[in-house]
């Protein structure tokens, strides 16, 4: 492990003091509570970008999750870093997302604005993490250490110290570990390739529409189609899209490394005061990526067949805000309680966010009584 890695010996430790595990280091314990809770087992039935309405193989955010976390502790160990930190934080980065992909986490934050609040989902995987998962006896959530909390609310984003007192603790003038600045990088180089690959056979993309629209694609495909001729045409595409991911992972690597290099770390602490992110790819390939995401948005973060659902996951946590707002007392008893101490819109908040997509349209058909919309067929 390199000097501006995170050793576990020196984490800052846990809210509720535990003595050492015999044979597994602080960080490889934070990674095996989230695998075992219960938001990290309800990703599988969180839509990421298609239902399983298209296709039985299309990632979820489980899926997603898991390939996060293989491209992140192939980058970890390659570049020196903590692997099991990385492991913990890859794991838990999705688990605050609410139901119904993003549509369903904007129609939650339009709610929560409403209330002069907002939704969150790093920040409610904080919640999760800190105090809705009740599993053990000693302690409420999973009692995590400081590191993976920090990570779980910063690896995307800063935070305004002026605007959030309540995290003060996690240290908001300081940039993240190198650790959690790589989650943010490796879920963009999941995200990318999986929805052009989950698009691709969806058939919402065709390959001369991906080989105008995405330069590097165009560059790899050639050369596949060069290679390998006589090959099945999905295969050449599977090919271009594991050159892709290995061109994007070896630019991360090696432009992070030359930038940790460059700036002179030799600490944590130094990554830490650093006023910019080292984890980043090269001018060039954050360029491509920009293609990427322009691609993606005008040919399927938008597309036509994706609209149904994405209304209607919408409708139903709207419905269900309504309802609860109306009948708060309706909640499962723990949530009911919360109410005493927290903004009833909160705590139906926080109910609604941890639900997945079939309890929610579940529970919305038995409260009520309207089947949810049918969505119109691609
Ligand atoms: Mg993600």
């Amino acid at each position: 492990m390199q000097e501006f890695a995170l050793r576990s010996e020196r984490s800052r430790g846990r809210k509720f003091p535990e003595s050492p595990h015999p044979f597994r280091n602080d960080y490889q314990r934070d990674r095996d509570r989230i695998v075992h809770s219960r938001a990290f087992r309800r990703l599988e039935d969180k839509t990421q970008v298609f239902t399983t309405r298209f296709s039985d193989h299309f990632r979820n955010r489980l899926t997603h999750t898991i390939e996060v976390a293989q491209i992140s502790r192939t980058l970890a160990g390659a570049m020196g870093l903590n692997v099991d930190l990385v492991e913990a934080l890859a794991l838990a980065h999705d688990i605050g997302h609410p139901p119904f992909g993003h549509s369903g986490e904007k129609r939650l934050d339009q709610i929560m604005r409403t209330f002069e609040e907002q939704f969150d989902h790093n920040l409610h995987a904080l919640r999760i993490v800190e105090s809705f998962e009740q599993r053990y006896a000693a302690f409420p959530g999973l009692n995590l250490t400081f590191e993976v909390r920090e990570g779980i609310i910063k690896h995307s984003r800063d935070y305004d110290p002026r605007q959030y007192p309540e995290l003060a603790e996690y240290l908001l003038d300081q940039k993240p570990p190198l650790e959690a600045q790589l989650i943010d990088r490796t879920d963009e180089i999941a995200y990318n390739t999986a929805d052009l690959d989950d698009g691709f056979e969806a058939k919402l993309f065709d390959l001369p529409s991906l080989r105008e629209g995405l330069p590097l694609f165009a560059r790899y495909h050639r050369e596949v189609e060069q290679r390998y001729p006589q090959v099945a045409s999905k295969l050449q595409f599977n090919e271009t899209l594991k050159q892709i991911i290995n061109s994007l992972v070896t630019d991360l690597l090696e432009n992070s490394l030359a930038q940790v290099e460059r700036a002179g770390i030799a600490s944590v602490e130094q990554v830490r005061a650093y006023p910019q992110r080292l984890i980043a790819f090269s001018p060039e390939v954050e360029q491509q990526k920009n293609c990427f995401r322009e691609y993606l948005n005008r040919n399927l973060y938008f597309h036509s067949a994706l609209l149904p659902e994405k209304e209607q996951g919408a409708q139903i946590i709207e419905e269900l805000f309504r309802f609860y707002l109306d009948q708060p007392e309706k909640m499962p008893r723990w949530y009911v309680e919360q109410t005493r101490k927290a903004a009833k819109h909160r705590v139906i908040c926080d109910y609604i966010a941890g639900m997945t997509d079939h309890y929610a349209q579940r529970l919305h058909q038995t409260l009520l009584g309207t089947p949810p919309p049918v969505p119109v067929s691609i």
